[in-house]
């Protein structure tokens, strides 16, 4: 061991680099940790937390509307985009603190700034040290996609910028129809801004439930969100007080603020990947095993970077199986099926296992329970939005393959139905378990 100045460097302070350095110092292991930007990476800094923050404060604008059948006036609500930008930073502030806390008690080095590949057992730190390592993980994210090259693209901003603006955009015009795209729609919506969605596709949310492709899109125009199928931008021209957005169509939008929301792309490149041999997929994600090891040794690489599922939960699994697995003497693999999915847009989705089409395609016969109903809150409140539900189920051994919700509650909901499917409940255990009325869950049990 002692060849070496660190059993563990990590590179990259987010969601999985940080669990696996903490586990791996747990195992006794000499671990540091290098950080660029901010500790925490993206879902605490720019990704998950800020906009599940700013999600909530998008909402209170239906409730104060829906308050009013219950007897309440709200009158002389405000929204004010400073004092939310100014809460959210200082709770985004003291996660980071908490994170490199949480870090120095568990022994981890942090090192904050830029480190690259050098060697299988070396790292290079931006000012010029090196450091040797018996492992090196790689656990470096990704980032927003800018990879279009339209005239004035420069001029889009993407979720890294959103979270930072100056002023509230009174209108966006957001490119993309994925996760990204439809919260900050919904959430901006909600706070008050003119949003039009540009989608070069004919539905939103690829490879989702074609039913809840269907649903969401009336219930976001329901909310004023506009949408725009079928073209793409074809430039940004900054004008004296506004944007203008020239579609493929030929066709004008004006707008404060553009929004690129068209995916994200893995960071590997000048990480010194190359020089060192560690393969590449075709999506530029780093290839790796079952056990997040790459064709290298003495190299791993957990979260984005590998481009499996892209989701905070998922990086920091793969990073603490790593750490049990190099560390821990306790090799496990994560496990990829049934992982629970929410779109925080409005109204919510909660998805997890197979979508209809999915189970369809692997040749299964399906038994399909759906409902669609008026929420008991809304016979007061008057609004006009449904709950959608669906449940996939194998014919052949009736368990349930998939469960599909659009609704208030329905990422908190889906949790629950994973845990379910993971225990390989059949349609029949949901039937057998007693209904908690009045709620929306209580469907899940009571379809027919
Ligand atoms: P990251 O968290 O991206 O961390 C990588 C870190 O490495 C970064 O801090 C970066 O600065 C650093 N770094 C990169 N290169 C270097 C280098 N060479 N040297 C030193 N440091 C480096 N997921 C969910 O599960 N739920 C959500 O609601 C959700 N919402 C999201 C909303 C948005 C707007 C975005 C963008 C993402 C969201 N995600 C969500 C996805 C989630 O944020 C990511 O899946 C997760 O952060 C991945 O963790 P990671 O450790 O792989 O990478
Ligand atoms: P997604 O992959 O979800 O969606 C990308 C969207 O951009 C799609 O609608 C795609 O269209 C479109 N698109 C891609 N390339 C182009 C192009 N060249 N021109 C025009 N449109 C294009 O990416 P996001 O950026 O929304 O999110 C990235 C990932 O981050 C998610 O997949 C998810 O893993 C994670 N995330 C999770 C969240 C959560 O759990 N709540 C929230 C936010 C992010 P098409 O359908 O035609 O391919």
């Amino acid at each position: 061991m002692d060849q070496f100045d660190v059993d563990l460097f990590v590179i990259g302070g987010g969601s999985g680099g940080v669990r696996a350095a903490r586990i791996a110092a747990g195992h006794g292991a000499k671990v540091r940790i290098a950080e660029e930007y901010r500790m925490g990476g993206t879902c605490v800094i720019r990704g998950c937390v800020p906009k599940k923050l700013f999600v909530y404060a998008a909402r209170f604008a239906h409730e104060f509307e829906d308050a009013a059948g219950f007897g309440w006036s709200v009158e002389g609500a405000r929204f004010d985009w400073a004092t939310l930008v100014a809460n959210k930073d200082k709770e985004i502030t003291r996660l980071e603190g908490a994170y490199s806390a949480n870090l120095d008690r568990s022994g981890v080095e942090i090192v904050r700034q830029r480190a690259t590949v050098e060697g299988p057992h070396a790292v290079r730190l931006a000012d010029g040290t090196e450091v040797t390592a018996r492992f090196i993980l790689i656990a470096t994210g990704g980032r927003p996609n800018r990879g279009l090259d339209f005239p004035g693209c420069e001029l889009g901003i993407t979720s890294n910028e959103i979270f930072h603006l100056e002023r509230f955009p009174e209108r966006i015009v957001i490119q993309g129809a994925g996760y990204i795209a439809l919260e900050f729609a919904s959430l901006l919506a909600g706070l008050g801004a003119k949003v039009t969605v540009v989608h070069r596709g004919d539905k939103l949310l690829r490879g989702f439930d074609e039913d809840i492709r269907d649903r969401i899109v009336d219930e976001m125009a329901q909310n004023g969100v506009e949408f725009e199928f079928g073209v793409t931008i074809e430039s940004i021209h900054a004008e004296a007080s506004e944007k203008r957005v020239r579609l493929n169509d030929g066709r004008d939008l004006f707008a404060d603020e553009v929004m690129l929301a068209i995916g994200r792309v893995p960071n590997t490149i000048g990480l010194g990947l190359d020089t060192v041999g560690v393969h590449l997929d075709e999506a530029g994600a780093i290839a790796v095993d079952g056990l997040s090891r790459t064709n290298i040794p003495s190299i791993y690489a957990v979260g984005d970077v590998t481009n499996r599922a892209n989701l905070t939960p998922v990086a920091i699994r793969e990073g603490h199986a790593f750490a049990d697995t190099v560390f821990g003497k306790h090799p496990w693999h994560v496990t990829y099926d049934n992982i629970p999915t929410a779109v925080f847009a409005e109204p919510e989705i909660g998805t997890v296992g197979l979508s209809e089409q999915e189970a369809r395609a692997q040749g299964r016969r399906l038994d399909i329970y759906q409902t669609d109903f008026r929420p008991l809150k809304a016979t007061l409140s008057g609004r006009t939005s449904r709950v959608f539900m669906k449940i996939v189920v194998d014919q052949a051994d009736d368990r349930v393959l998939g469960v599909h919700l659009i609704g208030e509650g329905s990422g908190e909901m889906v949790q629950m139905a994973a845990i379910a499917m993971n225990v390989g409940a059949t349609k029949t255990d949901f039937d057998r378990t007693m209904a908690l009325h009045p709620s929306s869950a209580e469907e899940l049990v009571t379809l027919r």
